[in-house]
């Protein structure tokens, strides 16, 4: 049980975030509802109906400003104890046409936004001698996707990071790692699913998904956000206390590695 403890949750305002901001509350933490306006903060707020147990706070963590302010604010509730880093955004766009731009762009909020949040919460953390700070990546830091490089790379270096600031950590109490998803029916996948069917139906694109362009999954189905939430949940715990620097896999059997 996470009775009493403050989790800020990246991103929180739809899809995997929302989900892990609800189980984490389920178990008893506090939580913090983070997405980019004020009014996507309230309507997720208002439909998690988690009472005093949510509190949001609408920061754009693509800027050095929105990280520091989303963590400042938090502290002011309590020291933030548990860090899921799990803002981010997914498109397709050949490697011929990603611009520096978007490279940049991809690299900020996917993976500096949880380089500098979780920057400003280890001080406390090692200082309380407990602390548990989890990366969502994705099975694409390992699996590449053809289609979008440079996601790819945002995630393979989440791993990275994730994995040096454990050795980083290692004996303080506070354990660092990530949770590799496979594709998730959240919001911004539904998004994305919409626009690569185009045209076609989109339960047959679906029920076609995963045996065209995902042969050797063992479980060929999109993944419910729950399941990634139960994941963090578990990482979350006291019982997880020798799990660090992991790369905890729920993406279907796919990758063979
Ligand atoms: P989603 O689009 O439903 O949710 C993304 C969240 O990130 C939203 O709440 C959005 O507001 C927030 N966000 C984006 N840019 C932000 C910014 N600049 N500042 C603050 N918040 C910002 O997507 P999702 O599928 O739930 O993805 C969540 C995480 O899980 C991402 O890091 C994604 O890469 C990862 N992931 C998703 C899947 C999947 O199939 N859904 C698979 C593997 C990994």
């Amino acid at each position: 049980k996470l009775n009493g403890k403050l989790a800020v949750i990246s991103g929180s305002t739809s899809g995997i975030g929302k989900s892990i901001a609800h189980t984490l509350a389920t178990e008893g933490a506090r939580v913090i509802i983070n997405g980019r306006s004020q009014e996507s903060v309230d309507r997720t707020l208002a439909e998690l109906q988690l009472g005093d147990q949510a509190v949001g706070i609408p920061a754009d963590l693509s800027t050095a400003e929105g990280c520091d302010s989303l963590i400042q604010q938090a502290a002011k509730i309590a020291p933030i104890d548990i860090l899921i880093n799990n803002a981010g955004i997914f498109e397709p766009c050949p490697f011929e046409e990603i611009s520096d731009a978007d490279w940049q762009r991809f690299f900020n909020i996917n993976v500096m936004s949880g380089i500098r949040l979780s920057r400003a919460v280890t001080q406390t953390m090692k200082e309380r001698g407990w602390g548990r700070i989890i990366f969502i990546a994705s099975e694409s830091a390992i699996n590449i996707p053809v289609e979008m490089i440079h996601y790819g790379m945002t995630k393979t270096a989440q791993l990275s990071v994730s994995r040096g600031l454990a050795k980083s950590l290692a004996g303080s109490g506070v354990t660092v790692n990530s949770v590799l998803p496979g594709p998730t029916w959240s919001e911004g996948v539904q998004d994305f699913v919409k626009e690569l069917a185009g045209d076609r139906d989109i339960e047959a694109f679906k029920e076609n998904f995963f045996s065209e362009s995902r042969p050797g999954s063992l479980i060929a189905r999109f993944g419910q956000t729950e399941e990634v939430a139960a994941m963090v949940a578990f990482l979350c715990s006291e019982i997880a206390a020798t799990t660090t620097g992991a790369a905890m896999r729920c993406e279907g059997g796919l990758v063979d590695t």
